[in-house]
This record gives C-alpha cells, structure tokens and sequence, in this order.
C-alpha cells in the first residue's frame, strides 16, 4: 500500500482548530486572493490611453478599490506593468528593460489599441503590439478605452491571477514562453 493511499482525507481538526473563524483551503487560494487584490501597478504610459488612465485612477472610478491605488515607477515595487500608448520601436529596448527589471510573479495588460497592435499606425517606426517584444496576459481595446474598459481589464487580471498556482513561474511552460522573447 502506497503512502498515499493511507492518508484519511476525513480525517477531524484537532482541538481548539474548529468552530467559528476556522475554515480550511488551499495555499495556491490563498496566495492567489492576496495577489489578485494587491495589483501594484507600472503605468508606461506614452500618450493619449494615459489620460484615460489618470481618469481610471482618480476618485470617480477609484482604481483604489480593487487594491490598485499604490503607483509605482520602479520596476521592482510592481507587478502590473500597463502599456498605454504607441510604442515606437526605438521606445522597445526601454519598455522590455522595464519589463525585465519587474520581479516575478509580473504580470502585463496591453491597454487600447496603440500597446495591443500599434493601432492606427501601421507604419515603420512604430512597434505593432507590444507582444513582439514582450508577453502580455490580458488586452484592452479601444482607441482610447473608456475608464470602465480598462477597470475591466485589471479585473480580468485578477481573475488570471486569483486562479494561478502558486508554481506557474517556475513551470517548463512559463520557461518556454520566455524563451520564445529570449528573456532568461
Ligand atoms: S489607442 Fe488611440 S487613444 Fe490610445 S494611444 Fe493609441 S491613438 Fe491614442
């Protein structure tokens, strides 16, 4: 008989663990709750999908609300790195550097149509979506996206991220997906 099948799956709380204000789950639950409703974000914020931001921040749509309020320019003090704005391709090599400074877990949303496929400039000093150079976990669109679009967004991440195991970062398909962008 294999370890495994010996442990009793009803086996009872121990003393004084049960009752009101007791419940059990899982750690991957618990971790995923903590991150999802403490989203730091990065706004890379390029031009006009910025300003849709700064609506999306202030006290009518108070991104606060979704433990998203705390801002931060440095790299390492986030895990949401925003992309608002055309990306010309000489702003690349900057945007990915960022990225590559961000401490895993990271996580990207590619806000309006300029960061998810360059949008109305096709043309040939501007990137076509950032996911050329970066991976990106959830898109908004819109020219520009209107406050409660991009509030949809970060709630879309929260979903991802509330149901991410707690392993994903170090799994061979993570790996594989930042191998795809040559990023160690
Ligand atoms: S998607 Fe539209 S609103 Fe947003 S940065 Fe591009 S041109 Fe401006």
């Amino acid at each position: 008989m294999s370890d495994s099948s010996k442990i009793n799956t009803n086996a009872a709380a121990p003393d004084g663990y049960t009752g009101e204000g007791f419940f059990a789950t899982k750690l991957d639950s618990v971790v995923g709750m903590a991150r999802a409703n403490s989203l730091w974000p990065l706004p890379f914020a390029t031009s006009c999908c910025g300003i849709e931001f700064m609506a999306t921040m202030a006290s009518h749509y108070d991104v606060a609300r979704f433990g998203s309020e705390r801002m931060s320019f440095s790299p390492r003090q986030a895990d949401m790195l925003l992309v608002m704005g055309t990306i010309a391709k000489k702003m690349a090599p900057i945007l990915r550097q960022v990225y590559e400074q961000m401490a895993e877990p990271r996580w990207v949303i590619a806000v309006g149509a300029c960061a998810s496929s360059g949008g109305i400039f096709d043309t040939y000093s501007v990137l076509q979506g950032i996911d050329k150079i970066i991976p990106v976990d959830v898109y908004v669109p819109g020219c520009p996206p209107r406050p409660e679009q991009i509030l949809d967004g970060i709630m879309k991440l929260q979903d991802l991220v509330r149901s991410e195991s707690v392993r994903r970062r170090s799994s061979p398909e993570y790996t594989e997906l930042l191998a795809s962008y040559n990023i160690q």
